[in-house]
């Protein structure tokens, strides 16, 4: 069975033939059938009314904001070759100016705001939220120093001074529920021991290395276990700030658990049972991750049995 996670499923076409005529793209930012996505401090406008969805505005609203250096990121096209674009207005000092053009919209976090929009949105704001991130981050060129400029709608920066060209980085996250028979594994990481949250064990992905490795690596790091088969289940763009989760099934080869003590508080053994109970919040101190993670759907697929493990 496939899932298709928050954060997934973005059904615009990014455009990548459009995004070559940098003289077109400019042009169609002033289009009457164009939409806008404003972000200010990387949180997106949401409406509330009547449902919970993006709130897009019209180029029109452009000449009174002051935008942030770059211009509007493209997106792409919808079905009916609609543009859309993210922009990026934090400076503005006042945001509920913005709110107001757009029916009383609100700049909301992104994790409240993605469980509640449709899904397909909350692909978009994903692709929107990364790629803004990573003007703001990236501004100059990290070979020579200089400022560097965006192209292709921002899926580019070149430097002026040395030509380097820059593009967008994803980081790969390996995260994996580890089980051995009829139990698995979770952690607690540091300063949560009082919410009494734990998760599958995650760590991002070294160079030179394939996702098996990765998991393997983060097992014995994490747990101090050895890991045998490692089955992919599936994975989760995660914008903060611009993730790839992998997520993956992990069978142990020993019961023998030696945590971290330097970044875990605790990592233990559950069983299927107890699982079953955490799913449905009803596990007495246990907290485990909601439906926005893939951590949910990878426990939750070992515990009901319909991984493919
Ligand atoms: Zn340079």
């Amino acid at each position: 069975m496939s899932i298709t996670h928050i954060f997934a499923g973005n059904t615009l076409d990014r455009g990548d033939h459009a995004r070559r005529d940098e003289i077109a793209l400019k042009r169609m930012i002033r289009r009457d059938n164009t939409k806008l996505l404003p972000f200010h401090n990387l949180k997106p406008l949401v409406k509330r009314s009547p449902d919970p969805e993006l709130a897009w505005i019209n180029h029109e609203f452009l000449d009174d904001l002051p935008i942030e250096a770059g211009g509007p990121k493209f997106l792409g096209f919808d079905k009916d070759q609609n543009p859309y674009f993210a922009v990026d207005v934090s400076t503005v000092k006042d945001p509920s100016r913005i709110a107001v053009i757009a029916d009383n919209a609100a700049f909301e976090d992104g994790r409240s705001a993605a469980i509640d929009i449709p899904p397909e949105q909350s692909g978009i704001l994903a692709q929107a939220r990364s790629n803004l991130n990573w003007h703001l981050q990236h501004r100059f060129c990290s070979f020579c120093g200089s400022e560097s400029q965006s192209h292709r709608g921002g899926l580019m920066r070149e430097c002026p001074t040395c030509k380097t060209q820059h593009f967008p980085r994803t980081d790969p996250v390996v995260i994996m529920l580890v089980y051995r028979g009829n139990r698995c594994v979770m952690g607690q990481t540091l300063g949560r021991q009082s919410s009494g949250f734990y998760s599958c064990l995650a760590g991002f992905m070294d160079h030179g290395e394939s996702i098996e490795e990765g998991v393997r690596r983060e097992v014995m790091e994490e747990a101090g276990l050895p890991i045998g088969k490692v089955t992919y289940h599936s994975s989760q763009p995660w914008p903060f700030p611009s993730s790839l989760m992998i997520g993956c099934h992990a069978e142990a080869l020993s019961e023998n658990i030696e945590a971290d003590p330097g970044e875990m508080a605790d990592v233990r053994w559950f069983t299927k049972d107890e699982i079953k109970l955490a799913l449905e919040n009803n596990l007495e101190g246990i907290n485990i991750p909601g439906p926005i993670a893939i951590a949910h759907h990878l426990i939750k697929a070992w515990a009901k049995d319909t991984a493919k493990i």
